[in-house]
């Protein structure tokens, strides 16, 4: 079967109700110089907010406006702070204001910002990602990771000369039109179906099928023989919460992608340089012998600012303007600001960086499922290096996006304000990663020990329909 992208009808009501910042019922404001800034950003501000997880939509309350952050913590407007499980959705790896990315970025800002003629820090920057990652022959520099994704199927489209690309339920690619259809992140944490704006030319060329499921992508290809340009997948999916590939799915895609003169994108914006040096391929990929032919980078290669980048195999990358005729361009690409960071990011991400992140998120998500677990409250904890989430659901496990779909959000809610309240931010959404950085040390993990059991038994105590 294959899941046709959809298109929603006109007018249709929104399933989710926007956030009104309030507290929950009968709860103390915690928050009022948050809520203060709230209430004027939604004046001004869609929804109050420049992307829409952070509204705390799915978990009611008051969303809070951050101030500062440095090592594993951050701060509100109203002075709390927070050990933080969201690093940033990925970027901070080094903790916050680390040392060497400020002395970096403020080296670069005093001598100029932009300038819109190539610079020297971007080819240090495009000369750290391919050596690095084996089968990364070339890369271009962009701003985000909607961009890259955008940029890297167009180009999938404009060698191949096809128009389909595939991509799989829960799989969150930034929110190019063409690749919303059946989105995780915030699409998955608003219920959205679809999103209107998108037209149904840009969404008829997107097959969305589940994910892990090798067989209905075999059928795909015979449905559609010599149509389909793209196959893009992240490199874990980590965007309906984390739901690792099943072992040989990712090496089954890149068989079926050369098969079928189709190219493999392997989006590692979120998994790239964080679950090691060469992401997740670097774990997965070069152990067992396959290569997608473009990967897409971002968050921890910007080091906090907005760098990206798509790259791959030579032939292919070596259509795009000004070598090729796929136009491709940006005033901001390469910004020696955001290469500065990502570059001294990168050179700090060393072995034992790897290593602390690794071992630290073991510890904090064995110090939750052991909290879950006296409390007896149902819940898969979902891995993949130190990618991490936890479902609460009965399910042994979840391999997809009807399964990231069966969890409690209800329970989540209790459970991730109970975490802040003893000042553990966790990601606002059930649907998402929780981050480590190797600034998390024996103090911060304290904080998560010591808040753990409260927030499983708010969990608890939530009733889930049977
Ligand atoms: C975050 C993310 C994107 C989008 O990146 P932005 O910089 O937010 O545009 C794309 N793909 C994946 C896998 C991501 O996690």
């Amino acid at each position: 079967m294959v899941v046709s992208p959809g298109t929603r009808s006109p007018g249709a009501p929104t399933p989710s109700a926007p956030s009104t910042g309030a507290p929950p019922a009968g709860a103390v404001d915690e928050a009022p110089v948050s809520r203060a800034l709230f209430d004027r950003a939604r004046a001004v501000v869609p929804g109050g907010v420049n992307s829409p997880v952070r509204a705390f939509g799915a978990v009611g309350g008051t969303p809070r406006f951050i101030v500062s952050g440095s090592g594993p913590h951050i701060v509100d407007a109203d002075g709390r702070t927070y050990v933080d499980l969201v690093c940033s959705w990925g970027p901070m790896i080094l903790g916050h204001a680390h040392p060497a990315v400020v002395e970096a970025l403020a080296e670069a800002a005093a001598k100029g910002t932009s300038f819109g003629a190539a610079t020297p820090g971007e080819v240090e920057l495009a000369e750290e990602l391919v050596a690095r990652v084996a089968p990364l022959e070339q890369v271009r520099l962009v701003n985000s990771g909607t961009e890259a994704t955008m940029s890297a199927v167009r180009l999938a489209r404009g060698f191949t000369g096809r128009s389909k690309v595939i991509k799989f339920a829960g799989c969150y690619h930034g929110h190019v039109d063409g690749l919303l259809a059946a989105a995780g992140s915030g699409v998955a944490t608003f219920a959205l179906p679809d999103t209107p704006g998108v037209t149904g030319a840009s969404a008829s060329d997107t097959i969305v099928l589940p994910y892990n499921d090798l067989a209905l992508i075999e059928m795909a290809f015979a449905e559609h023989p010599g149509q389909i340009a793209a196959v893009i997948t992240e490199g874990v999916a980590a965007n309906m919460g984390v739901v690792a590939p099943l072992p040989g799915f990712n090496a089954g895609l890149a068989r079926l992608c050369a098969a079928n003169g189709t190219l493999l994108i392997l989006d590692e914006v979120l998994t790239g340089f964080r679950l090691g040096p060469a992401g997740w391929w670097g774990i997965e990929g070069a152990a067992e012998g396959w290569a997608p032919d473009l990967f897409t980078f971002g968050k921890v290669m910007g080091g906090g600012l907005p760098a990206a980048a798509f790259g791959g195999r030579a032939d292919v990358m070596g259509r795009l303007a000004p070598a090729g005729p796929v136009y491709q361009a940006g005033t901001l690409s390469g910004n020696p600001l955001a290469v500065a960071a990502g570059l001294a990011t990168l050179r700090h991400c060393t072995a034992e960086v790897y290593e602390t992140v690794d071992s630290r998120a073991t510890d904090v998500a064995g110090i939750v499922a052991t909290a879950l677990t006296e409390e007896g409250v149902p819940h898969v904890l979902s891995t993949a290096g130190s990618l991490f989430s936890f479902f609460f659901t009965d399910a042994a496990s979840v391999i997809d996006y009807a399964g990231a779909r069966a969890q409690s959000t209800a329970r989540y809610a209790a459970f991730f304000h109970a975490m802040l309240d003893r000042g553990v931010y966790l990601p606002p959404s059930g649907y998402e990663a929780w981050f480590l950085s190797a600034a998390h040390d024996d103090d911060a993990l304290a904080v998560i020990a010591d808040a753990a059991p409260h927030a499983a038994r708010a969990a608890a105590a939530v009733a889930v329909p049977a």
